[in-house]
């Protein structure tokens, strides 16, 4: 699934593909997948697209509201991402797409353009988890309304994580990929942070001194910051290919850790798994799978 690296990207790489362009008609082909239903999707047709934008994890397609109408753009100093402003003082439409799955696989939506070209939704995997919604104002999403801060932006401080981990008597690795938290990082980039950082996913977020939280900061900015960088510029279908190569434990379980050579292990986390290294981050010994020490019980 992509994560905020990744939608950075994308919402860049459509922002210069798609912005200007008037769409025709937008078609969903699976129905689930739409979770509006008021403006219909028709309501898109003859729409220009003017901007993209990310809010965590979320894809953000903006268009104008009244053809023709001319808004008013302008550029976020910290985010670097678009806005809108609709001078008409009505709704502005964004067609947001939750989370946006580049590649290939079965077709979930399709928007094609005036002038011929278009792109398609897809949706790889059995977990059916993309959700598209239109809606005038970003914040009548609910996974948008509950997101914690944006990691990227600039008020997100050292002081702003020690405040969120304080007294969270959970382990650092759900707290680092719970969007209602801390937005835009998931299962990926959260094994790679703390493996970066030399921490073990288990420990408990209460317990970091300030020394760790102001590491960990640094860590996650720079992690981001770093897979960025080298997405930027990319088009959709290479960006699972780039974030694959980039990652140093995640989804590398047996090979080893390009720091210190220990093999790279997995344990059972929620309802998936987590990679690390116990040399780099637990002190060499191995975690304990609960989940199996469950069932052999
Ligand atoms: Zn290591």
């Amino acid at each position: 699934m992509p994560e905020l690296p990744e939608v950075e990207a994308l919402a860049a790489d459509l922002r210069e593909r798609a912005a200007g362009r008037v769409i025709e008609r937008a078609d969903v082909a699976e129905f689930a997948v739409l979770k509006t239903y008021d403006p219909a999707l028709t309501a898109l047709h003859g729409r220009t697209i003017t901007a993209t934008a990310r809010y965590g994890k979320f894809l953000d397609l903006v268009t104008e509201r009244d053809p023709g109408g001319g808004p008013v753009r302008e550029r976020d100093p910290g985010g670097g991402l678009v806005r809108e402003r609709d001078p008409g003082g009505g709704p502005v439409l964004h067609l947001i797409d939750e989370p946006p799955r580049p590649g290939k696989g079965p077709l979930a939506l399709r928007v094609r353009f005036a002038d011929g070209a278009g792109f398609d939704l897809t949706e790889a995997g059995t977990r059916k988890r993309l959700a598209v919604y239109l809606v005038a104002d970003p914040m009548a999403v609910p996974g948008i309304a509950a997101l914690g801060p944006d990691p990227l932006d600039p008020s997100f401080t050292a002081g702003t994580l020690a405040q969120i981990l304080a007294g969270r008597r959970t382990q650092i690795k759900g707290v680092l990929r719970d969007q209602k938290i801390i937005a835009g990082i998931g299962n990926a980039y959260s094994d790679e942070v703390l493996h970066a950082a030399r921490m073990s996913p288990f420990r408990l977020a209460a317990s970091l001194s300030s020394k760790d939280v102001a590491e960990l900061h640094a860590v996650i900015v720079g992690t981001l910051q770093e897979a960025v960088a080298r997405s930027a510029g990319l088009a959709a279908g290479d960006l699972k290919a780039e974030k694959k190569a980039g990652l140093r434990v995640h989804g590398r379980a047996g090979q080893p850790c390009p720091v210190c050579g220990d093999t790279v292990r997995e344990v059972s986390f929620a309802d998936s798994a987590l990679q690390y290294c116990p040399t780099c981050q637990t002190g060499g010994k191995p975690l304990a799978d609960r989940r199996m020490s469950r069932l052999l019980k």
